[in-house]
């Protein structure tokens, strides 16, 4: 059992950091194979729906009637 946090490379069955981009043994991107999809980018999509939601609010607030 790996610790959580860290995933196993498929291609050399070391551990990989869930931080890192690449394993750091043999250089393959292969922990985001195992561990679908990756949670920064879903964290910057979310960044990015709030910062729209917010434009869209000023416009509401400062456009005239
Ligand atoms: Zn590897």
């Amino acid at each position: 059992m790996s610790p959580p946090g860290e995933v196993k490379c498929l291609y050399c069955g070391g551990d990989v950091p869930a931080e890192s981009a690449d394993c750091p043994h043999c250089g393959a991107p292969s922990h985001f194979q195992q561990q679908g999809e990756n949670p920064r980018r879903r964290r910057r999509f979310i960044i990015y729906v709030i910062l729209v939601s917010l434009f869209c609010l000023a416009m509401i607030v400062y456009l005239p009637r």
